[in-house]
């Protein structure tokens, strides 16, 4: 248990010391009194944006205002624990976001046209009254399924951000909602395909590879902070001189001065590499056919059912029995630019080094048929029978612990249809049509509705995040379409110029809340409260 010094409890201190005395306050004991009320308040408090971590902060503060915002000192930096979770500049410049004179202030309604950002100030009262009056109405002439509450990943606390709003449509009747996400949608809908579900090892596991290799992984800029991924990887093969082999069309932070080779690739073309290391694999005999026949389907024609197509299973596949192209280096030097002799080298390092640590980033999987590509690299450990053992990974990028901790309960959604997140503007054009088997919608063969009101809290989505914005721009303006647009944030984004109503939301220490590790922090798992340090300075509220 550690004991925290405030100042309320050493000037309860200094008070009982000078009433046991005869003396008047001294000289001396003034100069105390004066020293301990210099003494700023410290609350924890964290960084919550979406880099994947959620660093620990400290806030500082005095008469009311937060003064300074420092990271997280209060450990051995040189211990594996407990991991002192050193905030980037990003978290320790919070007090800059939450004294932005960009903050929204107070509520607001929109005045011209939808898309032009102009607005008129509210009081709370109306801003409520405009949003129940419109919902109330989506709800009476089209039902709740034309209610979506957007993907938003800027708030990641288990009170505040759109948790409230789920609950509250839930309530109500409940809510479109979204699956899949815009950072790993193909990775996530492709690993249960290949292994039943989405598994991986963390990157404390690096540690007991010989050789660890990986396809578009830049752990040192996407998963940052002192006790993220990043960091355990750093560890693992400066402590251990795991020889680490980095496939990346780009030079980057993780590659430079870091790595013992770096392959560069063009973009896109990950899958006909690993195609080319299967064939070498296979050909060089350097395959697990025990792990394959034991644990595998489809490797070889012999695990397939009598009902497959001839010649269609994998090693067919990759032999070029299927479809007349044996997937050799030669064929996959001229889709990669890879020269084949680097291809050849990369196959006999892999086949001949056990263990060895396959590993993704989310970059190969992020474009069209990403799912094939996250396929072909998982494929790699599954040959080799690299999976399940000490040193050894899934292929998928690293994972670790996902501490959430328990937040407000949102309720059970008597909706069951949800969309693809990156689908929402196409089921305001024509949600009615959209279908599982044409659009990917789940819980429901087909919607019954568009889209006729959006909630969009805590995220940028409505016209920053999502691609194509001129197009989003035409769609979100067509007010005959989206009917009613509710946009609750801190700062003027974006997504706010789109708002029918537009709420001004706290930020960090303006109110109490919980937020747990991140999916970035590999084995790092810790709850993080949240504390009030300061009231909010105008009319925000938090969701
Ligand atoms: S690493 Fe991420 S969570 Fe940590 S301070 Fe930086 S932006 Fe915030």
């Amino acid at each position: 248990m550690t004991f925290q010094l405030t100042r309320r409890a050493l000037l309860q201190g200094a008070g009982i010391t000078l009433a046991g005395s005869v003396c008047p306050l001294t000289a001396v004991a003034s100069g105390v009194k004066k020293a301990i009320d210099a003494m700023p308040d410290m609350y924890w408090g964290a960084c919550v944006v979406n880099c994947g971590n959620r660093c620990a902060l400290r806030v500082f503060t005095k008469n009311g205002q937060v003064i300074r915002i420092e990271t997280d000192n209060t450990s051995n930096p040189c211990c594996p624990q407990p991991y002192q979770l050193r905030a980037c500049l990003r978290g320790r410049s919070m007090r800059q976001r939450l004294y932005n004179p960009d903050r929204l202030k107070f509520p607001m309604k929109r005045v011209g046209e939808r898309g032009e950002a102009k607005f008129e100030r509210i009081s709370w009262d109306e801003a409520y009254q405009l949003i129940a009056d419109n919902w109330q109405r989506i709800l009476k002439n089209y039902g709740p399924d034309s209610v979506y509450i957007n993907y938003a990943t800027a708030q990641q606390t288990s009170v505040s951000g759109s948790n409230c709003w789920k609950r509250l449509a839930n309530l109500t009747g409940g809510y479109l909602n979204w699956k899949g996400s815009y950072s790993s949608a193909q990775i996530t809908a492709a690993f249960p395909m290949t292994y039943g579900r989405k598994v991986a090892s963390s990157p404390t596991e690096i540690a007991h590879a010989k050789l660890y290799v990986s396809f578009g992984d830049n752990l040192s800029v996407t998963r940052i902070s002192g006790g993220s991924m990043s960091w355990q990887f750093l560890q693992a093969i400066e402590k251990n001189h795991v020889k680490t082999i980095v496939i990346d069309p780009i030079c980057t932070d993780t590659v430079a001065g870091k790595v013992n080779q770096w392959i560069p690739i063009l973009p896109g073309t990950d899958a006909a590499l690993c195609e080319a290391l299967a064939y070498e694999f296979i050909t060089h005999n350097w395959v697990d056919q025990e792990f394959l026949d034991k644990y595998c389907v489809g490797y070889d024609e012999k695990t397939l059912p009598k009902s497959a197509p001839k010649n269609g299973d994998y090693k067919s596949y990759i032999l070029g029995k299927a479809d007349g192209v044996a997937k050799t280096p030669a064929y996959a030097s001229a889709i990669t630019g890879i020269p084949e002799e680097t291809i050849i080298a990369l196959a006999r390092e892999m086949g001949t080094t056990k263990p060895v640590f396959v590993a993704q980033g989310l970059g190969p999987q992020r474009r069209a048929n990403g799912e094939e590509t996250a396929r072909a690299i998982a494929m790699l450990p599954i040959l080799l029978g690299q999976v399940g053992l000490p040193g050894t990974s899934s292929g998928m990028e690293e994972c670790g612990t996902d501490w959430w901790p328990i937040g407000i309960p949102r309720g059970n959604n008597p909706v069951k249809a949800s969309i693809p997140s990156f689908m929402w503007t196409e089921a305001i054009l024509r949600g009615h049509e959209m279908t599982a088997t044409h659009d990917g919608v789940k819980g429901v063969d087909r919607l019954k509705n568009d889209i006729k009101m959006v909630i969009n809290s805590g995220g940028n989505i409505l016209i920053n995040q999502h691609s194509d914005c001129g197009r989003t721009d035409k769609i979100l303006r067509d007010t005959s379409k989206c009917e009613f647009i509710v946009v609750c944030d801190n700062m003027m984004t974006a997504s706010c110029r789109y708002a029918d109503v537009l709420l001004p939301d706290t930020l960090g220490n303006e109110t109490e809340d919980l937020v747990g590790n991140g999916d970035s922090m590999g084995e790092t798992a810790f709850i993080t409260p949240i504390h009030k340090a300061v009231n909010p300075q105008w009319e925000q509220r938090s969701t």
